[in-house]
């Protein structure tokens, strides 16, 4: 077996003792690892790209489910429309009104997530967390039509310091656990925290992430 087959199992048998799911980010990597991974069971596949991915999917496994976790352009919506099966990334009221027109006009319903930035970097985007629970307490998601809301998504500050990571998670999971608390009776299917990379994967376990996003841990390092 080869090493990503073996990675993706080490994964997946430490990711059990959680109950979290392993996004496998292969973005930048070639169809042939992908099917690598495939084949040692893995079934969901993170792309930063919409053209990538575009390129890819026709090559692999129909029942793969990608999720784009990259900045979207508003106008590359469109294209994505029906090739994802959660966009993890959604950063503005923009785009999710793109999303969820572009969503009602195909005839689908789009899965997404709503990104979180609260790491120390200004280059990261996503809603502020005071952003984010505005949104929700003022009931913002009521005018959506073709968009399902499934969770947050969110990043760590880019840093060796360990309780500044463990701090990012922990606003992150915070703020999940406001908006639901906060939330109707009759509001479902807002149940993924995705947080964690190569470098603080475990951190974000401890902190409360149901969704890891690895890609470098099983794939290698880039080449962009
Ligand atoms: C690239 C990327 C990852 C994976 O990063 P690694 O360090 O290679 O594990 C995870 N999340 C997002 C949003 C990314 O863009």
């Amino acid at each position: 077996m080869g090493h990503i087959a073996d990675e993706i199992q080490r994964i997946h048998r430490e990711l059990e003792t959680y109950g979290a799911e392993l996004v496998a980010v292969s973005k930048f990597h070639p169809a042939e690892s992908i099917r690598e991974a495939y084949g040692a069971g893995q079934r969901i596949f993170g792309e930063s790209r919409a053209q990538e991915l575009a390129a890819k999917t026709p090559q692999l496994p129909a029942d793969i489910h990608w999720h784009f976790i990259g900045h979207l352009q508003t106008n590359k919506v469109r294209a994505l429309m029906g090739r994802t099966s959660l966009i993890e990334s959604i950063d503005s009221l923009h785009l999710l009104q793109t999303v969820d027109r572009e969503s009602e006009r195909a005839g689908i319903v789009t899965r997404v997530l709503m990104q979180l930035h609260v790491a120390a970097e200004e280059t990261k985007t996503g809603f502020s967390p005071e952003e984010l629970l505005d949104f929700f307490s003022s009931h913002g998601y009521e005018s959506l039509r073709a968009t399902h809301l499934c969770g947050v998504m969110g990043m760590a500050s880019n840093t060796d310091d360990i309780a500044r990571i463990r701090a990012d998670f922990h606003a992150i999971r915070a703020v999940f656990d406001a908006i639901r608390d906060g939330a109707p009776a009759d509001f479902h299917g807002f149940d993924i925290v995705s947080m964690g990379m190569s470098s603080d994967w475990r951190i974000a376990l401890d902190e409360g992430s149901n969704m890891v996003r690895i890609g470098t841990d099983i794939f290698g390092p880039r080449q962009y």
